[in-house]
């Protein structure tokens, strides 16, 4: 490549291309199937290396990739050409707590922010396992466990540090560049890489009551009635639970699994979930843990280098939860006889109430939803067609499930393993469908930042004629 030994020379941070040690690291993603073989890695140590990585990448006409966390199923953070890669000098957290803000960099993961912010006694709404980027998952709207009380990471992002396409590093916050603030805001990577998030923080208790709590296939019905009904009688904003349909792993018969939380003491959240604890599992593991803690629970069920299909789809909440279940749960079994996969299918039940509070339009994240569920299938081979098998078994899944409105046809965004388009093709009607209203006003924004589509993974908004 004509210019690539004077583009090391100049380049503000470090470069790995496929000759050299650590390559295979450096390319590495949580899912194995969201890996690609990048012809350069760049590591930049500040903006001006980021602004540098990507006028080469222009230069030489290489397409390029952010990555911040790595955690995109769908290979959104990689490419066949240049990445931008954050983790290394963009990890780091900074928490002042007379402010109450964190300044994070773009690529840190969620555990640092948690560890730093609770030590002040404080905490923002990050992702359920701790080892997600906060890149991405802020970028993309961004739901966790204190979105009851606090709505989605957007909602409690109050400034961005972002360069742009032209290699501008531009401050964006409702004040200033108000229009690339609300675009940075569920619109994705489309607009540029944000080197540094500022986000709210809020007094939060040491300890919070949460953990896995097993049922058996027997009580699954009972179980989806009691859950449905908590869920429509509206919780309050220190409850939340993942309703596991099924759960199945390689030799085990699939689970049926409430992971609970309640952001008080043990004994509050027993008595909270009575109704449910009194069903009768069979193994209890939840309990009373530190706050930092609550984020790791999952973090088994969520290891690194396998094969992911993912998706996420909402459902209208009073769709027949306890009919719906029983039969995902048999198909589940289905699969799991087959051993092609392992499966995991779960109502993401965080009170949506803070979150749709936000009008439509105040940020690119399309509101309004309901019960968002996620579908996941795991697998750690290469056989040949795999991906298609997993792609069709999950849509099996989801129309067993059923409720999904055609025109919310594309779920939660930073859920989808289908963001990104084939090699070399946009799949505009999949964006169209994700930002909804919003769309346009993208396009605009899309003209003014990035009219070159620089910035063309995940979710691609192509720029306003004219
Ligand atoms: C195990 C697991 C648990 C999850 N749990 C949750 C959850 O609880 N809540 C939730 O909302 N989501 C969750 N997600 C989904 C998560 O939000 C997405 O996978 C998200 O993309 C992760 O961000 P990342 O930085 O790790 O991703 P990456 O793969 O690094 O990036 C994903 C996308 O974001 C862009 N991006 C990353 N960093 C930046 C940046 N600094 N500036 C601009 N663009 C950037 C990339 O270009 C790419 O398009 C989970 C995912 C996994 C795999």
């Amino acid at each position: 490549m004509a210019d690539l030994e004077a583009f090391k020379t100049d380049f503000r941070g470090d470069i790995i291309t496929p000759s050299d040690p650590g390559y295979e690291d450096a390319i590495f993603r949580w899912s194995r199937n969201g890996i690609r073989r990048a012809q350069i890695v760049t590591f930049p140590k500040d903006e001006t290396g980021v602004a540098q990585a990507i006028a080469y990448s222009r230069q030489v006409g290489l397409p390029l990739a952010i990555r911040g966390g790595g955690h995109s199923a769908s290979g959104a953070s990689s490419t066949d050409g240049l990445v931008v890669d954050l983790s290394k000098y963009f990890d780091r957290v900074r928490i002042d707590p007379n402010k109450k803000l964190a300044y994070v960099g773009g690529g840190t993961l969620w555990g640092a922010v948690e560890k730093a912010a609770i030590q002040h006694g404080l905490a923002t709404v990050g992702g359920t396992v701790n080892h997600t980027g906060c890149g991405g998952l802020i970028v993309g709207g961004g739901y966790g466990w204190l979105s009851g009380k606090y709505g989605l990471a957007i909602d409690n992002l109050v400034q961005a540090t972002v360069v742009t396409a032209n290699g501008s590093t531009i401050t964006a916050n409702s004040a200033e560049n108000s229009d690339l603030f609300w675009g940075i805001r569920g619109g994705g990577c489309n607009f540029g890489i944000v080197t540094e998030f500022v986000l709210k923080l809020y007094p939060q208790r040491r300890t919070v009551y949460a953990g896995f709590v097993i049922f058996s296939p027997e009580k699954l019905e009972t179980l989806a009635t009691a859950v449905q009904s908590w869920w429509l009688n509206g919780p309050t904003e220190n409850e939340a639970m993942m309703f596991v349909q099924a759960a199945s792993q390689f030799g085990q018969p699939p689970a049926v699994i409430l992971n609970l939380f309640y952001n008080g003491s043990e004994e509050e959240g027993r008595k909270n979930y009575k109704t449910l604890l009194d069903i009768g599992p069979i193994a209890d593991m939840s309990k009373e843990i530190p706050f930092e803690k609550l984020n790791e629970v999952q973090n088994h069920l969520a290891v690194h280098g396998r094969n992911n299909y993912e998706k996420g789809t909402y459902h209208s909440p009073n769709f027949d939860l306890p009919g719906r279940a029983a039969r995902t749960y048999e198909l589940v079994k289905r699969f799991h006889e087959m051993g092609k996969f392992e499966t995991f299918i779960a109502c993401e039940l965080f009170p949506m109430g803070k979150v749709n509070s936000v009008p439509n339009d105040a940020t690119a994240f399309r509101r309004g939803r309901r019960t968002n569920v996620i579908t996941n299938l795991t697998w750690d081979d290469d056989e040949p067609g795999k991906y298609a098998l997993a792609k069709e078994s999950a849509s099996q899944l989801i129309a067993t499930m059923g409720d999904v409105n055609p025109a919310e046809a594309v779920g939660y965004g930073n859920y989808s393993s289908d963001a990104l388009p084939a090699q070399g093709t946009i799949a505009e009607d999949r964006s169209r469908i994700l930002f909804d209203s919003n769309y346009p006003r993208l396009q605009e924004l899309k003209r003014k930042y990035d009219p070159d589509m620089v910035f063309n993974k995940w979710f691609v908004v192509t720029p306003a004629a004219g």
